[in-house]
């Protein structure tokens, strides 16, 4: 074994979603691995499924070889080999020439290296690995929905309100179940969902060692929990954004709330959501939000209140779109989370003398993604501009702090209310804060990613 090996990574999407097999987890596993095993990692090489015409000598792995001819290299490294397998067979005989001359090939996640099989035969076991995995996916996926139709409730989650017992049915947690009707009634008596949790928590009803506090997304989850009538739901979403009911189970269980006044509480969230959707034309999160499938940045699009990646706009891939309140909301927890923890002071939120200049910027900033997300501007223009107003900023943020941080006070409405959003926006630019979300809609950050940029 040599010292110090120099190695470089290669990632690239397959079109599937499914965040484990995202650019920034490939990248991160390339990295760890680097790291446990003391190589360095000069570049990693990522090829972003964009369109279906190849541009010869675009690809990425044409930069990789030039590369490799030019400087000394010992290691390709790779997260997961059927990363290389579709239409890439000109690829792996690239591969397979680079270890003849002496290049080390591993794939982290199937633990294979080319000490010991070729690049093809890398593939082929994680090809086999993966339709495996498929095969055994399809068999849990028939008895899971068996299970639920027969009213088990088998994910390890249990809905608030319930426990599941030894037959896995659900049976009603009283003191849970409480709070439920609760937040079921207040809303009908026209509390807004923020109003709601604020008031629980000031009443400490929430299980401190196990739980977090009550939030308006919280309140809103248990709002649209179609399973509190008695049926086990599936929930999707329909083109316009509204909520459709699968029920699953032909088991009935105890109902927390009637179903009555489940559809009155849906009415009024119709309503308000309707509302909201004029009102809020800014998506802060564009350009800051990364597509969790081909690792694109996200753009909002206007009129539809979700924010989607260009490879969606152009439907080549089955890049998913994401509710712009819900993401935004999560965002906003996180850093009022955040904030919290660094114990922000009010003075932090002043704001500078010079803010007449910053709001001009703000606005062609503004007005630029509008047109963006009206496909008035192409991707090219839009980058360019923004570039440029980013640039301009930058400039006059110099030397002093224009940042918004988050009291305790603030809430995502308060926010949109008073227009600070833009300036949020501009601190998670500064501070580089980059998101992505995975299927379960958890957020995740990507902080100083090198890719995010
Ligand atoms: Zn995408």
């Amino acid at each position: 074994m040599k010292g110090i090996r120099i190695a470089v990574g290669y990632a690239r999407t397959s079109g599937i979603i499914n965040p484990k097999s995202s650019i920034p987890t490939q990248m991160e596993t390339i990295k760890k691995y680097c790291q446990k095993n003391n190589i360095i990692l000069k570049h990693i090489f990522v090829d972003e499924c964009k369109t279906g015409t190849k541009v010869e000598g675009r690809n990425q792995y044409q930069e990789m070889k030039k590369l490799i001819k030019t400087e000394q290299i010992d290691m390709v490294i790779v997260a997961f080999s059927d990363r290389l397998a579709r239409d890439s067979y000109e690829f792996i005989l690239t591969m397979n020439d680079m270890v003849e001359q002496g290049i080390e090939f591993v794939s982290v996640s199937e633990n294979l290296t080319s000490h010991f099989m070729s690049p093809l035969q890398i593939v082929m076991m994680g090809l086999q690995v993966e339709l495996e995995n498929k095969q055994r996916n399809q068999r849990i996926i028939e008895s899971s929905r068996e299970k639920f139709r027969q009213g088990k409730f088998i994910y390890t989650k249990k809905p608030y309100g319930y426990d599941v017992d030894k037959n896995y049915y659900l049976i009603i947690k009283e003191d849970e179940a409480a709070i439920v009707r609760r937040i079921y009634e207040e809303f009908l008596k026209g509390k807004g969902t923020t109003l709601i949790a604020r008031e629980l928590n000031a009443e400490g009803l929430y299980n401190k060692e196990k739980e977090k506090p009550w939030s308006n997304v919280k309140v809103n989850n248990i709002l649209e929990h179609k399973t509190y009538t008695g049926l086990i739901y599936h929930k999707e979403k329909d083109e316009d954004g509204n909520f459709l009911y699968i029920p699953v189970s032909d088991r009935e269980h105890p109902a927390i709330v009637s179903v009555d006044m489940f559809e009155d509480v849906q009415r009024i969230r119709q309503k308000s959501s309707r509302k909201k959707k004029e009102v809020k034309n800014f998506h802060f999160l564009s350009g800051i939000l990364m597509c969790p499938n081909c690792y694109s940045k996200m753009y909002g699009i206007a009129e539809r209140g979700i924010y989607a990646c260009y490879n969606k706009k152009t439907n080549l891939t089955r890049c998913p779109t994401v509710d712009k309140e819900k993401i935004e909301s999560l965002v906003f927890e996180y850093l009022s989370e955040m904030d919290s923890v660094r114990q922000v002071t009010s003075q932090q939120k002043n704001q500078s003398n010079k803010e007449k200049e910053y709001k001009k910027i703000m606005s062609e900033k503004e007005q630029c993604e509008v047109k963006f997300a009206k496909a008035l501007l192409s991707l090219e223009t839009f980058e360019k501009n923004m570039e440029i107003l980013n640039h301009q900023l930058k400039e006059l943020q110099e030397g002093r702090d224009l940042l918004v941080y988050i009291t305790d006070d603030d809430t995502y409405d308060a926010i949109i209310k008073k227009n600070d959003l833009k300036q949020l926006k501009e601190r998670l630019n500064k501070e580089q804060l980059n998101f992505t979300f995975n299927e379960k809609m958890e957020l995740i950050q990507l902080e100083n990613h090198p890719a995010a940029k």
